[in-house]
């Protein structure tokens, strides 16, 4: 296994500049914010004074999985450092094009299960719902990446066929929304969406996976907390950070406004090679995940998807790592190991 480069982020731990006001920004809504992302390498790469021939993918690949970093994000990473850790989740590196045995287009084996109405029922009492394929950030170790739509699958004739599925099996008990991000649906087609979920008696739990109260924490506004709110089952959100980095003050006010809203939060990471493979900087992301009031739920091996092995952890470190971190953490700072397998019918929880 080739080793990471040594990251010169362990010797400036501590020396993070605050985060620059994104006020403006926040002022004019997250639509906006979405609009002004990065979305040019080199525009990235000029905004953290890097240099500018850093390898990049190649147009075509780039194309079908482009650049996207809000501007925000790209605030908490730290300028000149080609190895900071959130950088490194989104810098379409030229190395996603290395051949890669054993790294196929649809490692997770959901393309085809999700061609129908949207909706995913591999586990017993949960359906997950396909809600859109967008996301506010591209992450580029995303088994997402190759999935073959942009709009929404279930949101189609205002989601009735997904909803009349899941209202014809009563014994799912809990809609999870997935995406892409449900998130980067806007307030009213989620609000449609919450209402005929309401509707259907045997659903208690409602649960959406999402990653913008981390990458865009203005997501999070006055409009989105009212139909947060109101919706009446059990509520859980799960967020996807990786690094303590990613958290500031604004994903700090984010998390709290939704707890407020009758939200209990929990995060899932991925492991993923020098941004979060240590057990420092796994610890450092669970307490500051805990001290916004979310508990750590899964920590995954990143999914065996073209473009993605060079962020791939070895399994046998993966559960090295969670060895020390269970006996120098308290129980509920330590997340569930998991490996998607195709075809199987849960999600493997490694054992270490
Ligand atoms: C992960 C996953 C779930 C949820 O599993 P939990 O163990 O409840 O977190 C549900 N459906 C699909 C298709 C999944 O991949
Ligand atoms: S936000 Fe989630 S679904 Fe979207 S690219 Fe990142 S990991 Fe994938």
């Amino acid at each position: 296994m080739i080793q990471a480069p040594p990251s010169p982020k362990k010797a400036r731990n501590g020396l993070q500049s605050p985060c620059p006001p994104t006020r403006s920004e926040s002022a004019r809504g997250w639509q906006h914010a979405l609009r002004e992302a990065f979305t040019r390498p080199s525009d990235l790469l000029a905004y953290l004074e890097l240099d500018p021939t850093l390898p990049v993918l190649d147009f075509e690949r780039l194309r079908d999985f482009p650049l996207r970093v809000p501007r925000g994000f790209a605030a908490r990473m730290r300028k000149g450092d080609p190895f900071d850790p959130l950088f490194v989740q989104v810098w379409p590196s030229a190395r996603e094009a290395e051949p890669a045995p054993g790294f196929v287009r649809d490692a997770v084996g959901d393309i085809d299960a999700a061609l129908g109405d949207g909706v995913l029922h591999k586990y017993q009492g949960r359906a997950l719902l396909i809600t859109t394929g967008a996301c506010a950030v591209h992450c580029r170790y995303c088994f997402r990446r190759h999935f073959p739509y942009s709009e929404s699958l279930a949101a189609r004739a205002h989601w009735q066929p997904a909803l009349e599925r899941l209202g014809a099996d009563d014994s799912i008990s809990e809609a999870i929304l997935s995406g892409g991000d449900p998130l980067s649906l806007s307030d009213e087609r989620l609000g449609e969406l919450f209402e005929g979920l309401a509707g259907i008696r045997h659903l208690r739990r409602l649960r959406i996976h999402t990653r913008q109260p981390v990458v865009l924490p203005e997501r999070v506004d006055a409009g989105l907390l009212q139909i947060l709110r109101a919706v009446p089952m059990d509520k859980v959100m799960v967020l996807h950070a990786n690094h303590a980095q990613e958290l500031d003050e604004h994903v700090a006010r984010a998390c709290r406004d939704l707890r407020e809203s009758g939200w209990m939060l929990l995060n899932q990471s991925v492991l993923l090679r020098g941004v979060n493979d240590s057990t420092a900087d796994l610890r450092s992301l669970h307490e500051r995940l805990f001290g916004l009031g979310v508990l750590p739920y899964y920590l995954h091996l990143v999914d065996r998807v073209e473009g993605t092995a060079h962020h791939e952890v070895a399994e046998h470190r993966a559960r090295q790592l969670m060895k020390e971190l269970s006996s120098s953490s308290p129980g509920y700072l330590v997340p569930r190991l998991a490996r998607e397998v195709p075809g199987e019918p849960a999600k493997s929880w490694l054992s270490w």
